[in-house]
């Protein structure tokens, strides 16, 4: 595992579920320092969203309870009290049922609700009446307590005593109802067992739960809330509840750490005080919050004696059956007139009332989430098995697992061909997820989603927030708050509260604002096409385009093994600050690789979307995030502790500048030692300003220059200080990014006459803004980006026309540079051709050219020779700036080659794995090791960083 992390944080929050958020959001902006870890690649559990092609899908069901005004709504107070503003829409419906041969419309209005009831049930009309007005009282005595009951260990004396006082019998009726369960109230009524089993399959869809396994209190919030709170859809997808959250712990200084598995939760003593990753290291806290469910929980950490329920475990034996799902992009023609986007077939309820397929369509409430004139479709089912192989399982995709997979397909599909006859005909994409892959659609790869285990009592049965551990608290839907997202939300809420409260801080209220930042509102479609990233607009419309791929070819393609779909989807929710933490985790300088990486070679050259367009604009993006977010909260934050060890880096190009960065981010001080006077390398020396902008670099450096970095420039490797010295000094290693400062030379007899110049110089000189006289016709001489832009500087200062005279032909030379063609008649190209003198007397006058496709670089003299007797042409210059491949400096190249073992072209030999050199503790990166690019020497800086922490402590 390659993350870098503090190594002590205020709390450690294991899992990024709804609750692990909730949790997470709140202590973050109470000021507490915060670090998430979630093994998938997004935050939000099952509540999530994924894309193909145009069509997004939710993963799980999608109705919310908790966003309204009135009721039980803790995802609204949570927001409200963090300032996240999130858009959604409202519907008139729970769901309608088609239950047997009836259709019963679950109104969100209670006496609608109730009245279809009574007029389906027509004998115990009076009695469901009267079970519903019960449920409504105990649900008030509930709410009025802010919230589902929670276990006596969870609340202080004040809050029981203050519950009480406000409401003495409805407290005591809540804490009643909190021990038995939702059967054993409906059996104080005179209920037919058809309308129990009724009851029974709603309850189920609303919670997961059954009348036996929820607590009366629970069910009563089930039952009513949806009816008092109304049912909300968060536009942009369900995916946009948890971002809110991301977004919220982001910019109050909070960490996430995706695609990362906790290993173990370290306890001595009854008191919990880390985690332990699974390549050993640990990180300490002082409060652990963990947000998976027990029996992982418990497998993985701890005794379940310690979380202090003795019955959380539950049965293996008994698990509940897993989740089956498929999405499909429907015509819209394919939903019938009136369809409720939330619909639930139950075909045989009598002989088989477990048995449903749910329906979700919730493009039908957002309709920017498929393309015009379709729908995307989730269906839910439970799978006959339980016993789904893992991807890891040689059973996983063989004949039987896929035989299973068609026979559970078929039999969803008869299902909903028995009342939505052509529902699934003619769909334009059809994904199908077992209970063995539904992990790939919520983000997790190292997940089975089977299903939970049969809690006998629960949620009853199930821990509150406190445990037996010290500094240990629980949350999430395997808590006493049980599923769904409102549910998670609260649990979220409880275990923080408990949390502070152990820590003797104060606990936030959360009161409904006056204005409150969830808005209601109807969903329109931006047709817009990003023609250029400019502004926080066309950035977050650009990235929406980006299908978050699962398996991103783009980030296969970054040198900086930037996590592309995590920073598209930061930005395509307006998370500019966790956007740019997300390219700073990987390479600090994102704005100069935003505007000089060759992205149209690399990530966006595998971007798989291509609507005959354009790839997502990535490097746009980039450079707009990087360049725009500046703030503290925007970069990674250094340990407090520090490291004793001093570490110096030779070069501040991007290699060094990168190494030392993220050596600091590890708690070392670092020593830049450089030969020039001032930091950045090639960016800041030689690229000219039409290519990056000074202030873009200057900010990117601000902002990488953290406080334990030191600069020490004008100082020559190899002459003022050497390995020797730098030992003595006692530094305990090194990193060489010294770069590559020399033209090579391409031996071209009469190369010495004035008028010949190297591009480096040439390009020093014009980026210092040194006055230069230049003849009217300049040959240059090169390959490749920086022979294009030496060509662009010296038309720019005054030559009338320059001759870009290259080796190779001019399909590769444009390839090169990276453009189609060159726009510019003062500019001409003269591909595949060799200079093979200069002449003149007192100045050049003149070159001569052969045909020739050698690199000069590599040729013999004798191949120059050679080329002399085919045809030469004569060509009137007075100015010839080579522009060859770049060359380590020769002295430099001499005093390593001296030292470490080095290439044949005089580039130091490294492992790749370390970047370690032949010299113990000495590592390199960057263009002296023959790397090309910034975002390759990033991460060659980065990669020594981490080999440089490991050497030095020994670990790994
Ligand atoms: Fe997929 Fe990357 Fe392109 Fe997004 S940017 S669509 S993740 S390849």
């Amino acid at each position: 595992m390659n993350t870098i992390v503090k190594d002590s944080y205020d709390a450690v929050i294991v899992g990024a579920g709804i609750g692990g958020l909730s949790s997470a959001s709140i202590l973050a902006r109470e000021g507490l320092s915060v670090l998430v870890i979630e093994q998938s690649d997004r935050p939000g559990g099952l509540c999530k969203s994924f894309k193909r092609g145009q069509f997004t899908f939710d993963t799980a069901p999608t109705k919310f309870q908790g966003l309204g005004e009135l009721g039980f709504s803790p995802i609204r107070r949570l927001l409200d009290y963090l300032d996240e503003q999130l858009e959604i829409t409202s519907k008139p419906t729970v769901h309608t049922i088609y239950y047997g041969g009836q259709v019963i419309t679950v109104h969100t209005d209670m006496n609608a609700y109730t009245s279809e009831l009574a007029a389906l049930f027509p004998q115990e009309a009076g009695s469901i009446i009267a079970f519903f007005r019960e449920m409504e009282n105990l649900y008030h005595h509930v709410i009025s307590r802010s919230g589902p009951p929670r276990p006596r260990e969870d609340e202080t004396f004040m809050e029981r005593l203050r519950a009480f006082l406000s409401h003495p019998a409805g407290y005591l009726s809540s804490k009643k109802a909190s021990r038995i369960s939702l059967k054993s109230e409906m059996s104080k009524y005179s209920l037919s067992e058809e309308f129990k089993s009724f009851l029974d399959a709603d309850i189920f869809l609303r919670t997961g739960m059954t009348t036996d396994e929820i607590t009366a209190a629970a069910g009563s919030i089930a039952l009513i809330d949806h009816h008092v709170g109304g049912i909300y859809y968060p536009l942009g997808g369900t995916q946009r509840i948890p971002e809110r959250l991301e977004k919220s712990i982001i910019e109050n200084g909070g960490e996430i750490l995706l695609r990362t598995r906790v290993e173990k939760i370290l306890i001595e003593s009854e008191k919990a005080y880390g985690v332990e990753f699974s390549d050993g290291r640990t990180v300490t806290t002082t409060v652990i919050i963990s947000d998976i469910p027990p029996d992982s929980l418990l497998g993985v950490t701890f005794d379940k004696a310690q979380i202090g329920r003795e019955s959380v475990s539950g049965s293996e034996k008994e698990r509940k059956p897993s989740v089956f799902a498929i999405y499909a992009g429907i015509q819209s023609s394919s939903i019938p007139d009136k369809f409720d986007p939330n619909t639930v077939i139950i075909p045989d309820p009598i002989r088989n009332p477990g048995d449903f397929v749910s329906l979700n369509v919730p493009s039908m409430l957002d309709e920017t989430l498929v393309p015009a004139g379709f729908h995307s479709l989730s269906i839910h089912t439970l799978s006959k098995h339980t016993d789904w192989p893992s991807p890891a399982s040689p059973e996983y995709k063989a004949p039987e697992y896929m035989e299973r997979k068609e026979e559970e397909t078929k039999l969803a599909e008869e299902k909903i061909a028995s009342v939505f006859p052509g529902m699934l005909d003619n769909a334009l994409c059809k994904e199908v997820a077992t209970p063995a892959t539904f992990e790939i659609f919520s983000g997790n790869k190292n997940w089975i989603f089977r299903g939970a285990k049969r809690q006998p009592g629960a949620p009853l049965a199930l821990p509150g927030a406190k445990t037996r551990i010290k500094g240990l608290f629980l949350t999430g839907s395997q808590t006493i708050f049980g599923g769904g997202v409102a549910n998670a939300c609260a649990a979220g809420i409880n275990a923080a509260l408990a949390s502070l409260r152990a820590l003797e801080r104060d606990v936030p209220i959360f009161v409904m604002p006056k204005e409150s930042k969830l808005i209601e509102t109807i969903p329109i479609r931006h047709d817009v096409q990003v023609l250029k990233v400019v502004d926080a607009m066309s950035a977050v419309f650009e990235s929406q385009r980006c299908l978050q791929c699962e398996n991103a070819p783009c980030v296969e393609a970054c040198p900086a093994s930037i996590d592309i779909p995590n920073f598209l989807r930061r930005t395509s929710c307006g998370n500019f600050a966790g956007a740019a933490l997300t390219i700073r985790e990987k390479n600090p300088l994102g704005a100069v690789c935003g505007l000089i990486c060759p992205s149209s070679q690399l990530c966006e050259k595998k971007c798989v979307v291509d609507e005959g367009t354009s790839p997502v604009r990535i490097r746009e993006i980039e450079a707009y995030i990087c360049s725009s977010q500046r703030d503290e909260m925007s970069w990674p934050s250094p340990p407090r502790s520090r490291n004793n060890h001093k570490i110096a880096v030779i070069g501040s190009g991007p290699a060094g500048i990168s190494c030392a960065y993220f050596l600091s981010l590890l708690g070392y001080s670092v020593d830049i030692l450089e030969a020039m006077i001032e930091a950045g390398g090639i960016p800041a020396q030689i690229l000219p300003e039409f290519r990056i902008d000074r202030t873009v670099l200057e900010n990117d450096l601000e902002g990488a220059f953290l406080e334990r970095i030191t600069f020490r420039g004008n100082i020559q490797f190899g002459k003022e200080i050497t390995f020797e010295s730098l030992w003595r000094e006692g530094y305990r290693s090194m990193f060489i990014g010294t770069g590559a400062r020399h033209n090579c030379d391409p031996r071209i007899p009469g190369s010495d006459i004035p008028g010949v110049i190297d591009a480096i110089s040439f390009l020093t000189s014009a980026r210092r803004k040194v006055k230069r006289e230049l003849s009217a016709r300049v040959a240059v001489y090169g390959y490749g980006r920086p022979a294009l832009d030496t060509a662009i500087v010296a038309r720019n200062l005054g030559a009338k026309k320059v001759y870009l005279i290259t080796w190779v032909n001019r399909d590769d030379f444009l390839d090169s540079c990276g453009v189609k063609k060159i726009d510019d008649p003062q500019v001409e190209i003269i591909a595949e051709t060799t200079i093979i003198s200069a002449q003149g007397n007192e100045r050049l006058e003149e070159i001569s050219l052969a045909p020739g496709q050698a690199n000069p670089c590599v040729q013999s003299i004798e191949r120059m020779e050679d080329l002399s007797v085919h045809q030469v042409n004569r060509l009137n210059v007075g100015t010839l700036i080579i522009s060859t491949p770049r060359d380590i400096e020769p002295t430099l190249r001499g005093y390593l080659a001296s030292h470490l073992t080095v290439r044949t072209d005089g580039t130091i030999l490294v492992d790749t794995e370390t970047m370690a050199t032949s010299i113990n503790g000495v590592f390199a990166g960057g263009d002296v090791i023959g790397s090309s690019g910034v975002a390759q020497a990033c991460a060659d800086g980065r990669k020594a960083a981490i080999s440089i922490h490991r050497y030095l402590t020994k670990s790994l």
